[in-house]
């Protein structure tokens, strides 16, 4: 189960929907007890490839998270990115490309603009797998 504070889920979803067409990606830092993932922090990244279908992360500003994150004692635990017209699910490009497995990826679905969808997944050795996660 991974939760998220309430004002950094909102913050998520506002920026996503301020950036639509263009995906946004970045990482939620936190504190992991077993399966149980707290997320106390969140670190918007900018998309440098400023796209429809694709992101990359500012090598820059992800450089900065990982420091600030360690300053804080936290992990980055989930990377997340949104897809403006297509479903919460990873394209293959997303499966082919997650090659972190301590990571939980997460993707905000715009499809239905007035509805956005979030959800969460462990992806390993190309294996999807969703994850709980609740905001609160
Ligand atoms: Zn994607």
């Amino acid at each position: 189960m991974i939760k998220i504070p309430k004002d950094i889920y909102d913050t998520m979803i506002k920026d996503a929907i301020k950036e639509y067409p263009l995906e946004i990606c970045g990482y939620l830092g936190g504190i992991a007890f077993d399966k149980e993932i707290q997320i106390l922090k969140h670190f918007p990244i900018s998309n440098i490839y400023k796209n429809e279908t694709k992101f990359m992360m500012d090598s820059h500003e992800q450089f900065q998270a990982f420091k600030e994150a360690q300053h804080l004692r936290l992990r980055l635990l989930v990377c997340y990115h949104s897809h403006p017209k297509t479903s919460a699910y990873p394209s293959e490009e997303d499966i082919r490309l997650a090659f972190d497995e301590n990571l939980n990826y997460m993707i905000i679905s715009l499809k239905n603009r007035k509805k956005p969808i979030m959800k969460s997944y462990w992806i390993q050795k190309g294996k999807v797998k969703e994850q709980e996660w609740i905001a609160f």
